[in-house]
């Protein structure tokens, strides 16, 4: 952690650990402005590490414009400031990323490494990559729940009949679909906002069919394991005892998701593995 003075010269930027405007120190900047006489345009680029005088995160920051890249202003065109934050990441991944790699099967454990593959490409601003993956992860959940028999709204009719999801979210699923079939054969780019609501579609359909499901056996084990320890022993040791046994698993994974996630996303891992943890450590407080 370095130390801060009175001294430092300080720039508002958002902070992704934080999650919002800090303040930052500005431990280096250089500034370059450049313009074309001839062509009658100009920009400039700025590169800065920042760090959060929150949580010391450090932060590589561009800050560019280009004059020919405008909006409309209260006095006419006027260049919009871009500002790209380095290692690019997208939002946090949801607290049972790390769980998804224990739901899977081994043949369908490219599931849970595409998912994170889709948080990369978000960072990136891929997001047409990002579609195909939810895409790709979609497919896949619906053909494993109902076979690969019929075409995506068939299956889906399918699931429907068997209760695994609402007429609502089949049509959610449909779109979806579409949407990422769009980005992988027709020419669709998704915006940001589009890439996360697909995102969102596909985690709320994993979570319902893998982790919720895993979450409920396992709370049903635990259960079971205090029902049959009740008559020999006293609760409270019960409880303690699970959650030793569960410790050394939650290293397993830890070592798992730290091999199997590139370096952008370390970080993300790190919180995950932390979370993992916890949860481990309180198997009778899972949701
Ligand atoms: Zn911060």
């Amino acid at each position: 952690m370095s130390e801060t003075t009175d001294q430092d010269e300080i720039e508002l930027s958002y902070c992704r650990h934080c999650g919002g405007g800090r303040r930052h120190t500005i431990i280096a900047k250089k500034e370059r402005y450049w313009s074309n006489d001839e062509a009658q345009v100009n920009g400039s680029d700025t590169w800065s590490i920042l760090e959060c005088r929150g949580c010391q995160n450090v932060t590589f920051a561009h800050t560019h414009y280009f004059s020919e890249d405008t909006t409309w202003g209260d006095e006419g065109p006027e260049p919009i400031v871009h500002r790209d934050l380095y290692p690019p990441s997208a939002r946090p991944m949801p607290e049972w990323a790390s769980e998804l790699w224990l739901s899977l099967s081994r043949k369908a454990v490219w599931v849970a490494k595409l998912h994170g593959d889709i948080y990369a490409a978000l960072g990136t601003g891929a997001f047409s990559l990002a579609a195909m993956g939810t895409r790709a992860i979609v497919d896949f959940v619906v053909t494993s729940k109902v076979g690969d028999g019929g075409s995506f709204t068939e299956k889906l009719a399918t699931m429907r009949v068997k209760g695994l999801i609402t007429e609502v979210q089949a049509d959610i699923l449909n779109a979806a679909f579409d949407a990422g079939s769009a980005a992988a054969h027709r020419g669709y780019s998704p915006e940001r906002e589009d890439a996360y609501t697909l995102l969102g579609i596909t985690e709320t359909l994993l979570r319902r069919l893998y982790i919720d499901p895993m979450r409920q056996g396992r709370q049903a084990e635990a259960a079971a394991a205090l029902k049959a320890n009740d008559s020999r022993m006293g609760r409270s040791d019960i409880v303690g005892e699970h959650a030793l046994e569960m410790a050394p698993r939650a290293e397993q994974i830890a070592e798992v998701i730290l091999r199997r996630t590139d370096q952008s996303l370390a970080d993300q891992a790190i919180v995950r593995v932390g979370l993992l943890c916890r949860q481990s450590m309180e198997p009778l407080s899972q949701g």
